[in-house]
């Protein structure tokens, strides 16, 4: 893993985020595709990935066997949780490092990824972009600011295909205003609101789900007050941001030594 040359392998090759990742592995000089695969049975096996990415050519034929993956110096994974946790297993047999930018993993799947990280650096992520990560971290250190008087509520929207709700960046902004507060999110998450539900909680942190149209990834932080309100949110419009965050986790995680990272990580590295 020390050559010039980082090699790239991409499950879900035929998924929109598989997709993008392709076209900016094509356009990184520093990257190259060497595997890609995605579930078995589906129109995409057999085809050229550049072609179905919209690179032109590039002799990387998508194929059904995850195994097939560990040539590549680093996988990066965005996928399905099952798809995901089978991954980190491979990876970490064939010392391959790993990015996974999966969400919607409960909490058996996360421990299972910790677990495959004792052989292998494996960086996870429910989101990649930059700003999110900065927006955690703006967002910790105003929950520890505002705390009487204060409620905090989390609102996110995504594109009509989302599977997984609240989204894994609302969870980690959430755990983020929670480390503020100094309390476990588990404790305080109000995730439900329907009929006859009594006056809201003192200290609960609650959630708001939008799904439609082709929304990339919108996400508000909202601290009410008394006669004042403070709003920190984040708009993605193009999900190649997510895409180059994940080439840089790729990059970080290629030269990193065996252990579970997350952005904040790749970002001070
Ligand atoms: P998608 O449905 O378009 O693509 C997922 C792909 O994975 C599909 O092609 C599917 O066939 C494939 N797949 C499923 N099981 C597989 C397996 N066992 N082996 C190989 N391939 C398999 O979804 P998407 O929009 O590309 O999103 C994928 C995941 O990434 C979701 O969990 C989404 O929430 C997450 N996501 C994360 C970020 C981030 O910043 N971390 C950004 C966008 C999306």
């Amino acid at each position: 893993m020390t050559s010039q040359i980082i090699t790239i392998g991409i499950p879900g090759a035929a998924g929109r985020m598989g997709r993008m990742l392709i076209r900016e592995i094509d356009a990184a000089s520093d990257l190259k595709l060497v595997a890609a695969t995605d579930r078995t049975g589906i129109d995409a096996i057999g085809e050229d990935s550049g072609l179905l990415a919209g690179t032109g050519s590039n002799g990387v034929i998508i194929g059904d066997d995850p195994t097939g993956l560990a040539i590549a110096d680093v996988i990066i994974d965005f996928t399905s949780p099952s798809a995901s946790v089978a991954h980190a297993g491979m990876a970490s047999e064939h010392q391959c490092a790993l990015v996974v930018g999966t969400t919607g993993l409960a909490e058996t799947d996360e421990a299972a990824l910790r677990a495959a990280a004792d052989g292998t650096a494996l960086v996870y992520c429910a989101n990649t972009s930059v700003g999110v990560t900065l927006l955690g971290r703006l967002v910790e250190q105003v929950a520890a600011q505002l705390v009487e008087g204060w409620d905090i509520e989390i609102l996110e929207s995504h594109h009509h295909h989302k599977v997984d709700a609240p989204s894994g960046t609302a969870l980690a902004l959430g755990h983020a205003a929670a480390r503020g507060r100094g309390v476990d999110l588990d404790d305080v998450a109000d995730m439900v609101r329907k009929g006859q539900t009594g006056a809201r909680r003192k200290g609960d942190i609650g959630f708001a789900v939008l799904r439609g149209g082709d929304v990339t990834g919108e996400h508000s932080v909202i601290f009410y007050g008394d006669s004042e309100r403070v709003e920190i949110s984040h708009r993605a419009t193009d999900r190649a941001i997510f895409a180059r965050g994940a080439l840089r986790a790729a990059r970080f995680a290629a030269a990193a030594n065996p252990g579970f990272y997350n952005m904040e990580d790749v970002l001070a590295g």
